[in-house]
Order: structure tokens, then sequence, then C-alpha cells
């Protein structure tokens, strides 16, 4: 039987080649989350890629988290789309075949124009990413808006932080983030809302533990349903009842009124609307017990809380997806807001409210205009006089408008056949989008599905009618923004594999297939200086319209002056020496954008979440990132060191939930809603309230037979953002009964024919796979040959096997290697994979090796370092443990110095943190 290899990887240098090496590395930037840390890449002569964090951005100092030091272990070419691909059958998914460019881009602009004449402009769309450069993004917006004519185009941030935009723009009259990375080391209280900071945003984390460190009486307050990593650091966690965040900070703008910290000079110069704002807010939330009472938390705690925010004027208020991905969204945001400005703290250094935004280039998104509801420059759809700018500026045919379809809508509208033509760009709905099985369906119905991706096997791209090639983190130049305005430079170290070309070049390349002019683009850095006029084009008083967006000092660049452009926060302003010079903060001025100058207190009547547990679906199902794995895993998922941390998809619950709903820690249970159903292991966190679950976003149908949730969330979203309710819906939680548990490793991919469920893990030199199954197992031996592609009689083929207990464990040792193993149970009660994994990188057994094959563990005490804690050093949680216990340490900088772990990204400081505390309890019962 053939197995197919999948070893050895194929390095990035090696197939791709090279470009001029600098010494120090190539500068550029991490592209996972919206910190946006500078790093140093450095191409090896092996073809490996060093990676190294860039002590000069201003954004990370030097340091990296785990996922930004893993991005060597993610450019490699296994499974890259190389070729441009075309079906030839029209309804056969399967028919996939290499083309050439010209074939594809035919393709695609002729099925545009077709559908676009036949049936107008709104039944085509993009739907494209925050993982875009700031150029790719300018002109997939230009030709759907100034081109095309329609402002269906949305974007993958819908779902992240769109409820901030909508928030922002309705207090300050734009999408303007006051506040920088510096204010959450200024401030004295630091309050997180909605964030899991440590594991999401790892760097900020670390930069307000360090300033803790410094100022141990500077605050921190987690506001949180659950109790994550980030409460380690706390000294205040309110694990709030999920969605009751406007109760909360209406509570709060009460409590802030009642006891006089209002700023009264600051509102009376600088906002309107306070009077109708706190009118809303007293209905419910003028007392603070009763506030506690909704919120489900202790009233002392919330009290202490406004008693802090009241004393502290140097207070920043972040917050995220716990916040944005809501029903309520925009009213949370404007509720969090309400405070700031009537504290009048907002624009001075230490304090404001602030957006840390989820992907590396949400912000950039932002400023070209990649929402439905926006026009580029953070100019308005609904606003004619912007309308006239944009289009006067790009001189072009047409312009949208009205507000296009946002993200769920858009894929509705598609399956009811309204629009029939859509282009997804750097992105994974199938997996990222709530009721995912809805955009399966759409896509399937979807006259023409263009994909440009750089992976070639991905849940959204098996509905594809062309795949496009598109360049990866390392091989594409141009811009992105940080949550706090940054702009910072990606650049390339690596060439373009195989026939891979930049977004912007395929999008330019099509707009002008359609006879569209204004694409004649040749260099990246002719985009971003269009992106930098049309920014200060019509900006100012004398028009009536100051646009605080605005990239004037940076117009003008040629080639060398973009390549050495340094990290810049906008606006940018010329001093009066010339200087060119970034913005830190907003608003010191007290001017914010509305047409009055002044700021919009926000009324924010609290609602629930729209969908209530019932007797059917009686908990509420909470969504969320792990530290080392970043959306639908198409580039975290290829490295053997974040793979460690967090293997499996988990369902995360009270182990009272769990007793009363027939489910144990480590079984598989099956988790469903109205929307669909999904399979993960059992979790107790430890941090989870009773009545909700958590379940990760990130396995997808290449990663595990059954983990997609996206398939379980309600679509329902919020009215003014459109931002999708992803942290509440109804579910129930059962038994997924198995008549056995199982794992692979394996230097080659298994045949996956006769199990239920699984789930694939990226190991060193391995594939590592999580097994069940319902049919019971007659013959294990055979089973696993077939399983493994051996013939087990012809083979240096071990095994084990207790009949009566059905446990059955093999080994195939190739010249002296291990070359795959499977153990079997009808119990999770597994041995630890991590001993085992080690044997993959040894070139030979050694004889102590093979003593304990059969049963997983070494001889030696010790030797299994157990699941891993430290991802950076690969330091397990058992290795921890016997330090702990046998050297007597007691603190993480003790555990650092003794082995090392915690000492490069801290991401697994509230972790090791935890530890010691577990021990210490241990000891002292
Ligand atoms: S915090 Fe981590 S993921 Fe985010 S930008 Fe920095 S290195 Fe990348």
């Amino acid at each position: 039987m053939n197995s197919v290899p999948t070893f050895p990887l194929v390095a990035a240098g090696q197939l791709a080649g090279k470009l001029a090496e600098k010494p120090g590395g190539t500068q550029t930037t991490c592209p996972y989350c919206g910190v946006g840390c500078g790093v140093r890449a450095t191409l090896r002569s092996d073809g490996q890629v060093d990676i190294a964090g860039d002590e000069t951005h201003a954004s990370n100092f030097g340091r990296l988290c785990v996922k930004g030091s893993a991005l060597g272990e993610t450019v490699d070419l296994d499974g890259r789309l190389l070729y441009p691909q075309m079906r030839v059958q029209q309804d056969d998914p399967q028919s996939l075949q290499r083309v050439s460019w010209d074939a594809a881009l035919d393709k695609v602009a002729h099925g545009f124009r077709k559908i676009i004449d036949q049936h107008g402009p709104d039944a085509v769309a993009l739907y494209v990413s925050g993982q875009l450069l700031t150029e790719d993004y300018y002109i997939a917006n230009k030709l759907m808006k100034g081109y095309i004519g329609s402002a269906n185009i949305d974007t993958n941030s819908r779902l992240c932080m769109s409820s901030a935009v909508a928030g922002h723009k309705r207090a300050f009259g734009a999408d303007l983030v006051p506040v920088c990375y510096e204010d959450l080391e200024l401030a004295d209280l630091v309050v997180l809302v909605g964030s899991n900071t440590a594991w999401c945003h790892p760097i900020l984390f670390q930069r307000i533990a360090k300033i803790k460190e410094t100022r141990p009486q500077m605050k921190l307050v987690v506001i949180d349903p659950r109790r994550t990593a980030t409460c380690e650091l706390a000294d205040l966690h309110l694990p709030l009842k999920a969605g009751s965040d406007v109760w909360l900070f209406n509570g709060l703008l009460s409590f802030l009124a009642r006891h006089d910290i209002a700023d009264a000079g600051f509102v009376a110069a600088h906002t309107n609307g306070l009077d109708a704002a706190l009118e809303a807010a007293e209905v419910d939330c003028a007392d603070p017990a009763a506030v506690a009472k909704i919120c489900k938390l202790d009233p002392q705690d919330l009290l202490t809380f406004y008693e802090w925010f009241a004393a502290n004027e140097k207070v920043v208020t972040a917050f995220s997806q716990g916040v944005n991905q809501s029903s309520s969204g925009t009213d949370k945001v404007n509720s969090i807001i309400n405070c700031h400005l009537l504290t009048g703290r907002i624009g001075k250094a230490g304090m404001g409210p602030f957006s840390i935004t989820g992907q590396p280039n949400a912000m950039g998104g932002r400023e070209v205009g990649g929402l439905a509801n926006m026009l580029a420059a953070h100019m308005d759809l609904d606003n004619p006089q912007h309308r006239q700018t944009v289009q006067d500026f790009w001189q072009s045919p047409s312009m949208a408008a009205r507000p296009g379809l946002k993200a769920v809508d858009l894929f509705q509208a598609i399956e009811a056949g309204r629009v029939k033509a859509v282009w997804i760009i750097a992105t994974n709905p199938v997996v990222s989008l709530p009721d995912a099985d809805q955009v399966q369906r759409a896509l399937a119905k979807c006259e023409l599905v263009v994909v440009s991706d750089i992976i070639e096997k991905t849940d959204t791209n098996a509905f594809a009618h062309v795949l496009l090639p598109a360049m990866g983190w390392g091989e594409k130049d141009g811009t992105v923004t940080s949550s706090e305005r940054r702009i910072s430079r990606q650049r390339a170290f690596l060439k373009a594999p195989g026939e891979a070309r930049a977004d912007w070049q395929i999008l330019c390349q099509v707009a002008q297939r359609m006879g569209y002019q204004g694409f004649a683009f040749s260099a990246v850095h002719q985009i971003f200086d269009e992106h930098t006029r049309l920014s200060a084009f019509r900006n100012g008083d004398a028009f009536g319209q100051r646009r605080a967006f605005n990239l004037a000092g940076l117009s003008g660049l040629d080639q060398a002056g973009f390549d050495a452009l340094q990290p810049v926060q906008w606006p940018i302003v010329t001093t009066a020496s010339g200087e060119k010079r970034g913005t830190a903060r907003l608003f010191a001025d007290g001017r914010f954008s509305h047409a009055d100058g002044k700021a919009r207190f926000v009324a924010t009547p609290p609602r629930a979440p729209q969908h209530a547990p019932d007797d059917e679906y009686p908990m509420s199902l909470n969504t969320g990132r792990v530290r080392d794995q970043w959306h639908t895993m198409t580039r975290t998922g290829k490295s053997p060191k974040l793979a460690d941390h967090v293997p499996e998809s988990f369902v995360d619950m009270h182990p009272q939930d769990a007793l009363l709903y027939g489910v144990r820690e480590g079984m598989l249970a099956r988790v469903s809603t109205r929307w669909g159903a999904m399979v993960a292991r059992v979790q107790h966190g430890g941090g989870i309230a009773r009545g909700s679950i958590f379940v990760p976003i990130h396995w997808n149908g290449q990663s595990a037979s059954d983990a997609r949730v996206g398939a379980l969330i309600n679509p329902v979203v919020d009215p003014v953002s459109g931002e999708p309710e992803f942290k509440h819906t109804p579910v129930r939680v059962e038994e997924f009964r198995v008549a056995w548990y199982g794992f692979v490793l394996s230097r080659s991919r298994p045949l996956l024919d006769d199990v239920t469920h699984w789930t694939r893990i990226q190991g060193r030199r391995f594939n590592r796979y999580e097994l069940a199954g319902r049919s019971p197992i007659a013959d294990h031996g055979a089973w696993a040959a077939k399983l493994l592609g051996v013939d087990a009689a012809d083979a240096d083929w071990l095994e084990y096997e207790d009949a009566s207990a059905g446990v059955y464990r093999a080994v195939h040792v190739v010249d002296d290697c291990i070359d795959a193993c499977v153990f079997l149970s009808p119990r999770p009660d597994l041995p630890s994979r991590a001993w085992l994994a080690s044997l993959f990188i040894k070139e030979k057994l050694e004889d102590a090796d093979r003593v304990g094959l059969l049963i997983g563990q070494p001889i030696e005490k010790g030797a299994d370092t157990g699941p891993t804690v430290c991802s950076c050093f690969s330091v397990g949680r058992n290795t921890i443990c016997d330090a702990v216990r046998k050297q007597g340490l007691s603190s993480v900088a003790e555990v650092t110095a003794c082995l090392k772990a915690g000492g490069n990204c801290g991401s697994c400081v509230p972790e090791i943190k935890k530890l010691l505390s577990e021990i210490l309890v241990e000891e002292t019962s």
C-alpha cells in the first residue's frame, strides 16, 4: 500500500531563491497580530530563515512573541499554491488544473465583466482581509468602488474590529485611535476589557508586565467572563456575565457623574450629548449594587473598580474582540468612550480608550476604505462631497453610491443568487465566518468563485473556480499599520516561489483586462504614493473637511525613499523646520472630527445578546484564540514549535457542567447549536463560569475532521457595525460516544478511512494524529498495518496487545529509526506523546529507546518533558514541575534562570506562575 510522503520539507530559500542579503537581516514586520512588531529576517545559506526581533522598532524594541519567533518555520513551500489553476468542468470542484496566468486573469476579468453587464455592478463582490498590505487593499478598494462602481467589498476585519470603527466614528467623527502603546506604560490604571492580551497581543502584555514590575502601584483590571492567562497579572479580575459590558460601563458613567469626577470644562468645551447618555445610563445602572447583580459580579469588586477609575487620572481602557464581537458591540465601545469623555481623559499622555486590533493590517484596511461602508482615506460613502473628492482624485468612471454588503450579508446574498461572482483574497471564510456551513452552501451555488491565496488546499479553496497564487510574508513588499497608527514596512527577503504574484499586481492585471485605466502601476511604492496623496487631497479647513488621516508628509517617496521608510505614526506633520514627524496621540487640542469639532457622547441603552440559552441549548458558547495559533492555521499550523502548546481543539467547561451533561475531561464531546455541530476534547481550564463554554477558532477541515467552530456560531450581527456575535451562541454539549481512542505519530500520512474523528498536528519530521473511532476494531494488528501502509510481516514491526483490555500498541522501525507508531485504547488515557515525538529527530534509536517504545515512556525517569509550556525553548510541563519541586524554585525568575522557560517572549509566564501556585498549594495542603 502506498502512503504519501510528507518529509522532508522544502526550505523556502531552496525553491524560491533568495534576494540579496542585508547585514543584520531584512527589517520587516510580523504578519500576525495588530501589535505590529518589527522583525529582522535573515536567510541562511541552507535556505532556512533566522528570525529576531527588531530592537529599533518602537512596537516591540527587539522582543517577539512565540508566533513571531516561529515565523521561520512557516515560510517553507510545503502546501504552497504555486501556479494558477482553473476548473476544467464548471460543476466539478475536483477538476482544477494548472493554467497560464493569461488564461486565469482572462477568466476572472471576463467572468466579472459578463456578470456586471448582465446583472449590474452589485452582482459581483470582493471579500478581502486584514492580512493584505495597505497597497493591495488600496487597489482592491479602488477597483471595486471607483471602477466597477459597487461598494461590495468587505473584509475579514469586519469580524474583529468593525464595532470599534463604528464606535470611533460615532464618538469622534472619524475612525481614530487616540492613544499609543506608551500610554499603557504611563497609565496608573490599565483596564483590559474583553482582551486576553497575554495570549492575543503578547508583546503589549509584556510591556505592561515590565512596567508593573518597576511601578507595582500601577493597577491592572481585567474585565472578562473567563479567567484567562491575562488575569495572572491583574490586581482585580471582574468575571462579568458574558454580554453585560454596557451595564458595567453605564454604571461607571453614572458613578463618575454622581461622584463629581466629570471634567466639566472639557465636557462643555469639547463634547455634545452628555445628558442623553447619562439619562440612558441611569435607567438601569445608577445603583452599583444593581449593576453588580446584572453583571453577576461581587458588588465590592465592582465598587473597587469604579473607585479606582474615579481616583486615577491616568487611565487607559484597552478593549478587543470580547467587546467588539457582539450584537451590541458598537454600544459597548461607546459606553467605554463615554467614560473617558466625561472625565476628559483623552488626548493626554497615559490616558484614553484604546481599541487593540486583531490583525496585522486591520488599520491599513480602514485607511483605504476596505470595509463595505467606508470610502478611501477615511472618507464616507454616504457623504456626496467625499464621494466626489475620491472620484475626482481617481478620475474614475464611476463611484459606488451607497454602502455595500457587509460580510455576513454578502454570503447570504451569494446564496440567494443576488451576488453571482466573488473574489476572495487572503482569507478563509468557510472556516472563519459565523454560520460557516451557510458559506459553504453559498460558494457551492456561486457562478464564479475566485480565490487568491498562498496555500493550495484550504476549506475555501475547495469551492474555487479559479485559484490564483499570491506572494506570502517574506516575499511581498508594502506597508502595514499597527493598532497605534504606526505605519511600518513589510519587506521582501525571499523571491516569489513558482508563479506567485503580489496581490496588487493580480488586481491591477484584472482591472486592466476589464478595460480600466488607473491601474498602470509598475512598483508598489507608486501605489503607496497615490494613497498618501489621496489622504491629503482637499484635506483641510479650506475645503470644509479637515481629515485627521493625512499622510502628506510621506508623499513623493521614490523607490529608495520607500525602501528606507522607517516606522511612523500618522498623521504625519511637517514642522516649521521642514521636518516630517509622526503623531503619538490624537485630540491633544480637544478638537474632534465631527463638523462642529466636538466629540459625541452616545446613549447606550443596554441589551442582552440576541439569542438566549434555552432548554434545548442551555449554555453559552464563547470563542477566541489560543496562544500559539493564528486564525485558521494555514501558516502557524505548519510550525512544530507552535503545534505543541495546544495540539487539538477543545471545549473548555466547568467541571460541574461536565458532570451535568455526561462528559469527562479528556473525552470527546459533541458541541452543537442551532447552526451546526463539531467535536472537541473536553477540558477544565479552571477559568470558566458555569453555564458557559469556550472553544478556539483555529481548527479547520484540513487540520481536523470535525472541529470547525465557525459552523456553530449564530449569524446575528451588531446593527451598526455588522460585526457578528462570536462571543455568545446558545449551545449544547453531549457525549461523543466512541469505541476507542488512539494516536499515531508517522513520517507518512496514514489512511484515515476507518477513523471517525481525527486531528492532524505538525511535528518535527513527523505528523501526529489524534484519533477516535466508533466501529470496534476486530484485528488490531491488521488494522494498524493498513492505517500506516506497512506490510507488518516484512517490516521491523514491534507490537503489544492486551486483547481483553482492548489495548494495542505498534511501532514501525526503518533502518534503526522510528518511522511510525500507533497507540490504541478504549479510554483516552494514552501515554504522553512528548517522548515518542522526540525520537523522530534521532538519527538512530538507542537500545534504551527501544525498551521504552511500546510503553511510550523512557525507561530513565524524567526524560518525558510532558506537554509544552514554553514553546520558545521547548520546555515541557514535567520539566518545570520537576525543577520546581526538586530545586525549590519559587518564582518565574528562578524558573527562567534554571530552564530558560519564560525568558524570551514571555507568553508562557502566566502559565509558569499558575504551575508555581498549584505546586505551592499541593505542598502546603
Ligand atoms: S505580539 Fe507576536 S504576533 Fe503580535 S506582532 Fe508581535 S510578534 Fe507578531
